[in-house]
């Protein structure tokens, strides 16, 4: 299908429509998986939906919203120790976040990746090795944002539709390009708190804190274990500030992303209220 005949379809159609070509992937949610292993491609990864690029958005480091709430966004994993924590604090806390993943680990913890979702967190794509994409030709870009969508759809059957460069690293045209072949919105940061400079926790929950504001997209690493233990204080100041925890495309108002798709519900961007 190519890209262009999906906008003569209802969205919602169209989303839909996918989500019943995804419950094969779904019905795999909670089994225990081999590492390594993966849910067969039941069909063919469909074109990311059109609703990103109807919102006009090519790049952003933080979200124009009047909600009241932050983005949590994880970069780097799944890890097969830090994460698990992680998902167990964020389950605690009922905050949802968003996961930039590399591709190659996202094959290697495929077990990971469906708690992920079915805890109701949001799939980006982080590339697929973690290169300086700002260093690639436009077809090794595509190579490794590809490989990750289509690990990602394989194994959840649902597609990330936004992109992290690793390092922030890439360019204007990029973005664009990127854009322009896979509806893919690049998305930067707000707030970075130089978690992997190993600050100490208490500072990395700081840092976190003191740059929330509405719309703030908050950059931190689920492969360290200090990240991971900073979150419960981030998440209490956060919300003593009056922010809410959305995933990226609930912030963006596309709706809650999952193995149906983007599904269009309103409701409170988290349920913790501090
Ligand atoms: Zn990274």
């Amino acid at each position: 299908m190519s890209g262009d005949s999906v906008t003569k379809f209802d969205r919602r159609a169209v989303l839909s429509g996918m989500g019943a070509l995804c419950l094969g992937g779904a019905a795999h949610l909670g089994s225990s998986m081999p590492v390594g292993a993966q849910t067969a491609p039941a069909v063919p990864m469909p074109p990311v939906p059109r609703l990103t690029s109807a919102h006009g958005i090519v790049a952003l480091t933080s979200v124009q919203t009047n909600r009241a709430a932050v983005a949590l966004t994880f970069d780097d994993g799944p890890h097969p120790t830090h994460t698990p924590v992680l998902l167990d604090i964020l389950a605690q806390y009922r905050a949802r976040a968003t996961f930039y993943v590399i591709g190659q680990m996202a094959r290697r913890y495929p077990e990971i990746l469906h708690r992920i979702v079915a805890e109701g967190h949001e799939i980006g794509n982080h590339s697929w090795s973690h290169p300086t994409l700002s260093q690639l030709g436009d077809g090794a870009v595509l190579r490794e944002i590809d490989r990750t969508q289509e690990v990602v759809w394989r194994t959840v059957g649902a597609q990330p539709v936004t992109m992290r460069p690793p390092y922030g690293a890439f360019s204007r045209r990029q973005s664009h390009m990127l854009h322009d072949q896979r509806n893919l919105p690049t998305v930067i940061w707000s707030v970075d708190p130089q978690d992997w400079r190993r600050p100490g926790s208490s500072v990395v929950a700081d840092r976190m804190v003191r740059g929330a504001r509405p719309g703030a997209v908050i950059l931190a690493h689920d492969i360290h274990g200090p990240t991971v233990r900073a979150v419960p204080a981030a998440i209490e100041g956060i919300a003593a500030r009056g922010l809410g925890f959305a995933t990226m495309s609930e912030l963006l108002g596309w709706g809650r992303w999952g193995p149906r798709g983007l599904r269009y519900v309103s409701g409170p961007a988290t349920d913790y209220q501090g």
